[in-house]
Order: C-alpha cells, then sequence, then structure tokens
C-alpha cells in the first residue's frame, strides 16, 4: 500500500511559515492584501474564492472580495484590476477562472501588474519561471505540488518524471519546475495527442496527473513504486451524498494506491497546497512592494 501524502498537513506547516512572516511584515507596519475577483456565479469558483478569502482572514491578510456580475463587460473588468493595481493596500490580484465565455481572460491577466499577479500567470512571470528567475511569481498548484514531493522527501534529481496535461495553470510551469536546476528530473509532457499514454506513465518515477477526467490514470499506468501526485478536483454525480455530487481526483485512487509507492489524496492532497502557496505568493508581493 501506498504512503498517503497529507496534503492538509504539508499546508499547515507553509501555512505556519506564512503566520510568522505576516507578524514579521506587520512590525514593519506592513499589511499583506490579496484582492480575489469573481466575474459570474459558477458555483465551484465561488467556493475556492470563498476559502481564499476565509485563509486570508485567518492569517491576518487583508482581503477583497469582489463579485462581478455574469453579464459584466470585459471593460468594467479592466477597470477594477486597474483600480486594484494602483491600490497600495493590495500586493496580489487574482481573477477567478473561469470567466464568462464575453471575457477575454488572457488580456485581464496581462492587464494585471506583473507585480501582483500571486496566480502567476502574467507572462513577465511566465518568463521568469522558464527562466528561472527567482523574482517572478510560479503558479500555486504546482508550486505546491514540488513542497509536497520535497516534504515526503522524493528524490528529484534524474528521476523520470511524467506530466499529464500541458495547461498553462499547472502542467506547463510543473514541467518547467521539475526540469529545473536544483530538481533535475527528466520531464515527460503528455497531453491529450500523446500515443501509448499508459506505456509512457509507466516510465515515471514521478507522475503528476493535471487532465481534468475523473480517475483516468489507472493501476496499469503506474510503475510498482512510483510517487503520484493527484491535481485533478472534479465533481463526479453521486446521488447518496447530501450536496448529489462528490469529489475525485483524476487518479484511480483505490486501485493505484494499491500499487504507488506515495499517493496524494482528493480531497486532502494539491487542493490546501494551492491555497498555502497562494498567501505565500501574497506575502512575497507584499514583501517586495512594502
Ligand atoms: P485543462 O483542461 O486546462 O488541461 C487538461 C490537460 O489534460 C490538457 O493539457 C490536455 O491536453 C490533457 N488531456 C486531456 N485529455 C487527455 C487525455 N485523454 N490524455 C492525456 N491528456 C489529456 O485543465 P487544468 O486547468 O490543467 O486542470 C486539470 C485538473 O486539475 C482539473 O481536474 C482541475 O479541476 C484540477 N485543478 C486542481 C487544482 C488544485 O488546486 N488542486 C488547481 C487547478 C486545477
Amino acid at each position: 500500500m501506498a504512503t498517503i501524502i497529507d496534503g492538509k498537513k504539508v499546508a499547515a506547516e507553509v501555512l505556519s511559515e506564512c503566520s510568522e512572516e505576516i507578524a514579521e511584515l506587520k512590525s514593519r507596519g506592513i499589511t499583506p492584501g490579496l484582492a480575489v475577483v469573481l466575474v459570474g456565479e459558477d458555483p465551484a469558483s465561488q467556493v475556492y474564492v470563498n476559502s481564499k478569502v476565509r485563509k486570508c482572514a485567518e492569517l491576518g491578510i487583508h482581503s477583497e472580495k469582489i463579485i462581478l456580475s455574469k453579464q459584466t463587460t470585459q471593460e468594467e473588468v479592466l477597470e477594477t484590476v486597474a483600480r486594484l493595481n494602483a491600490d497600495p493596500a493590495i500586493h496580489g490580484i487574482l481573477v477567478q477562472s473561469p470567466p464568462p465565455p464575453q471575457i477575454d481572460e488572457e488580456a485581464i491577466v496581462r492587464a494585471i501588474d506583473p507585480a501582483k499577479d500571486v496566480d502567476g500567470f502574467h507572462p513577465e512571470n511566465v518568463a521568469k519561471l522558464a527562466l528561472e528567475d527567482p523574482t517572478g511569481f510560479v503558479p500555486c498548484t504546482p508550486a505546491g505540488c514540488m513542497r509536497l514531493l520535497e516534504a515526503v522527501g522524493v528524490e528529484t534529481a534524474g528521476a523520470e518524471a511524467v506530466v499529464v496535461g500541458r495547461s498553462m495553470i499547472v502542467g506547463k510551469p510543473m514541467a518547467l519546475l521539475l526540469m529545473a536546476r536544483g530538481s533535475d528530473a527528466t520531464v515527460t509532457v503528455a497531453h491529450s495527442r500523446t500515443k501509448n499514454l499508459a506505456e509512457v506513465c509507466r516510465r515515471a518515477d514521478i507522475i503528476v496527473a493535471a487532465v481534468g477526467i475523473p480517475e483516468f490514470i489507472r493501476a496499469d499506468f503506474v510503475k510498482a513504486g512510483a510517487t503520484v501526485i493527484d491535481v485533478g478536483i472534479n465533481r463526479v454525480e453521486d446521488q447518496s451524498t447530501k450536496r448529489g455530487y462528490r469529489l475525485c481526483g483524476d487518479v484511480a485512487y483505490d486501485e493505484v494506491s494499491e500499487k504507488a509507492g506515495a499517493i496524494t489524496p482528493v480531497p486532502g492532497g494539491v487542493g490546501p497546497m494551492t491555497i498555502a502557496l497562494l498567501m505565500k505568493n501574497t506575502i512575497k508581493a507584499a514583501r517586495a512592494i512594502g
């Protein structure tokens, strides 16, 4: 049976570091501030936004939650971003994804001051990640995955890592982090056009699944003893639960945990790390901006 990688525990460690850093910043008269913008009424997005704002309150980070209706125009979102860029109490800005169809998400991301782009999605921060420039912001989810690997003592140097998924939010930055100097993994990025995916995955000492398909990675994709990081968060209909759905990952947890050496559960794996690293990035922004 695989070791279960406890994301809640590792996230609590990150958050405790955050508390110390916030106390130090406050002693210098700086209170980190995060603005979270939600356009529309996507229920999963509402849950994410509320948990981010709640975490800020727990830590003593100032936060502003801005809810815009689903009819909001591109201009209105850009005006909101411009106001937040100019607000000295706000060090981090994020616009929750996905916005409604009339919103050009890429243009919104480009409008955020890169120094306040705590999601790490602005082209300047993407470039800094590729350049291994530590002054940039690394996207929170892959940064959280790296921290989990570190916490459980997984050797990345020279390891074969397969990242399944090539999104700008998870897959691509994850691959860059794994191959960066200091991590030194040999990285394969698989995606929807990859041939013989199970065979490719079986090479891996480390698999990171960011596909968005429930229980997609099966036991026959996994080499015995491999470390499996499941980024997926999928709502699957389940009438036996009060909400009518349950959360599951991109990995078939029951069968893969019989074969893997270590595995993250869903929920309680990568999810809590994402929020913890968002808090870290907000503190980093506050430290840099002052
Ligand atoms: P996405 O839809 O942007 O990307 C999915 C990727 O999977 C694509 O690159 C695609 O090429 C690949 N893919 C799709 N079908 C495939 C197939 N049949 N074989 C191989 N590859 C295939 O998704 P995303 O934003 O990267 O998110 C992935 C998952 O991670 C989702 O379940 C999402 O909810 C979850 N997620 C979780 C967190 C967290 O905090 N834990 C954060 C972000 C995303």
